[in-house]
């Protein structure tokens, strides 16, 4: 999840294009660069680090640019470390590109372009974009951006300088998104309408399969074909500071809203023929097969995705699969073995205990797997496979879609477990795994109408503690909906199994105490109403999350939490949305610091 930016006027554009770039830092801030048009070739600078530490820099180290149009990038590393080469803008002398997205089928492109010639210095997804586009570029830089985004598998938002095309720049976007500015006498381009706002507030969203040409006589918009094509001016009303949330309140609200695309960025590029597919690391079918148990470590959230892929894999694969908190894990000697295979999940790659659980783990010869969003981070570097969850930077303390990243991994680990042991057939298999990509749209549905989990919220705030209970995968989502609330809103909430409370936690039931149920799955949905009409009978308020389409008595729940239609195996990745809102409003109604909760801290570098 990068930032992109781009100018065109008569101002010399290189301080622009940086001050455009600082305000999207949020978007990713591991290197930076630009691209200008200085005299008849494309000049670039770029540098590792965050702006102020690498490229405000060397810009003012070097000459100053006259430049008045050029292309800029802040990035969020997907492939390949954060360097000085992996860094945008990218191409060679003829053709330069930002970009922000992830490109599925980088590999074939890059062998296609290496038996056309082409060498590659950079280990970015991205260099194969710039390469074809150099590819097919004979003079027409229309023909050769449709001929190359006919290739290109995957998400993007692309800004694009020519050489022989002095003072322009094209851009294009496929699910990453980018707007237009149009300002008295210049032009922009930008990831969000953030980075320019203190030039103009009127701008163009670009479509999907719409091309923006961008040159001193103003912006043009044609289709991918060339034909032109007229579309509506918006004027921005957000004042700066929202606009940098991106007109949330909160990062935590706007990333929970990021997690379709997070969801999707994590999914689509690990499924090739419909099938779950980690080659990119080296864990084959072959390898899977030869694990005799797979251990599951985390701390937090991480820890909890872990629990959701334990269920799955032990009831999709028949495969053991044991998950241990990092901290107690690297401490009990446990029974690893050479022939066993330990996923090692964090966030920031960084988490001391976790770090240690997965050199504990080498030691004692097991193969590691590590699950982690950002590039290049100790835990990466260190484990012998790496899968990037690829959710973009999480900036509030309190993790949302950095969870549903790895929850959605665990789906698709649990399908090639299942497969690899021959517990799912290929059909089988390519219908679980259409399922998951379907699953975006379906969170999306649950983030459309914000009230009823307002309103839930209202009921909760004045509770002095309170219990998350389901059972199956919705008990090991209530530990995560459990943990969002007590971090966040400071009210004690405990998550427990739902069959579990008579053996001594239902004695804490007393009128009004709220509990949230999680009620998701048919096959124990009766079991868990029993349970519920346990605690209803001795004054609970009870809260149920379930499918839409299920009646719930008044009699057995005070308030339910419709989820959209989808298979059961699914909706606990609808449910984990609902408990992060409810979480969410619970703290805003309680006036609580919610980006950044006491006593926290985002990556946990301390044992
Ligand atoms: N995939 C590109 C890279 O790693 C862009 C990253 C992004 O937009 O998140 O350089």
């Amino acid at each position: 999840m990068c930032g992109i930016v781009g100018y065109v006027g008569r101002e010399a554009c290189a301080d622009i294009l940086v001050d455009a770039l600082r305000k999207l830092e949020y978007r990713g801030y591991d290197s930076a660069g630009i691209a200008v048009f200085e005299d008849d070739k494309i000049k670039t600078v770029k540098a590792k680090g965050k702006i102020d530490e690498g490229l405000a820099v060397k810009l003012d180290e070097g000459d100053t640019l006259q430049a008045t149009c050029g292309i800029g990038h802040t990035r969020w590393a997907t492939h390949g470390e954060p360097s000085d080469v992996n860094s945008h803008p990218i191409g060679n002398g003829r053709v330069s590109i930002v970009h922000n997205g992830i490109i599925e089928n980088y590999r074939e492109l890059k062998s296609f372009l290496i038996s056309k010639g082409y060498g590659f210095e950079s280990e970015t997804d991205t260099e194969t974009v710039a390469k074809l586009l150099d590819y097919y570029y004979e003079g027409d830089p229309i023909e050769a951006i449709e001929k190359a985004l006919g290739d290109i598998e995957g998400a993007y938002a692309l800004g694009i300088v020519f050489r022989e095309h002095k003072n322009k720049i094209f851009a294009v976007r496929k699910d990453s998104p980018l707007i237009v500015g149009k300002g008295e006498a210049a032009s922009y381009i930008a990831s969000d309408v953030t980075a320019i706002l203190e030039h103009t507030r009127d701008y163009y969203f670009l479509e999907r399969g719409e091309i923006a040409i961008l040159s001193e006589k103003g912006i043009r918009f044609t289709d991918i074909h060339g034909l032109e094509i007229e579309k509506e001016l918006q004027t921005a009303t957000w004042d700066v500071t929202a606009a940098q949330k991106g007109g949330y309140e909160h990062f935590m609200l706007k990333e929970i809203h990021e997690q379709p695309e997070a969801v999707r960025n994590t999914v689509s590029p690990r499924v090739k023929d419909g099938l779950p597919n980690f080659e990119e690391c080296g864990l084959t079918a072959e390898k899977i097969r030869n694990y005799r148990n797979i251990y599951i470590v985390g701390c937090g959230s991480a820890m909890h995705s872990g629990m959701v892929g334990k269920y799955l894999i032990e009831d999709l694969a028949q495969t053991p699969v044991i998950v241990d908190i990092a901290s107690e894990f690297r401490y009990r000697n446990p029974l690893v073995t050479e022939n066993d295979l330990v996923v090692i999940i964090s966030q920031s790659g960084e988490t001391a205990d976790t770090l240690e659980a997965l050199k504990l783990s080498r030691k004692k010869g097991a193969d590691t797997l590590a699950v982690v969003n950002v590039v290049g981070s100790s835990i990466a570097r260190e484990a012998d496979m790496v899968i990037y969850t690829n959710a973009g930077p999480e900036i509030s303390v309190c993790s949302t879609k950095a969870y549903a990243v790895q929850v959605a991994f665990m789906y698709l680990f649990a399908f090639a477990v299942a497969y690899a042991h021959g517990k799912i057939d290929e059909a089988e298999c390519k219908r679980l795994t259409a399922g998951l990509l379907a699953i975006p749209e379906k969170i999306q549905l649950c983030l459309d109408d914000m009230s009823n989990y307002q309103y839930v919220a209202s009921k909760l705030i004045n509770a002095d503690s309170l219990l998350y209970i389901g059972r199956g995968l919705d008990n090991a989502l209530s530990m995560e909906g459990s943990l969002k609330l007590k971090e966040i809103s400071y009210i004690h909430s405990e998550a427990y199994a739902a069959g579990e409370l008579k053996h001594g936690t239902i004695s804490l039931i007393d009128d009004g105490m709220p509990v949230i149920v999680a009620a998701t799955q048919s096959k124990l949905f009766d079991k868990t109403i029993s349970n519920v009409r346990e605690v209803k009978s001795r004054g609970a308020k009870v809260v149920i999350i379930c499918r839409e389409s299920v009646n719930i008595d008044k009699d057995c729940a005070d308030y339910k939490v419709g989820l959209p239609d989808a298979e059961d195996l699914f909706l606990p990745l609808l449910s984990v949305v609902t408990m992060q809102l409810i979480a969410y409003y619970t703290a805003v109604q309680r006036g609580c610091d919610v980006d950044k909760p006491r006593n926290l801290a985002k990556s946990v570098t301390v044992e």
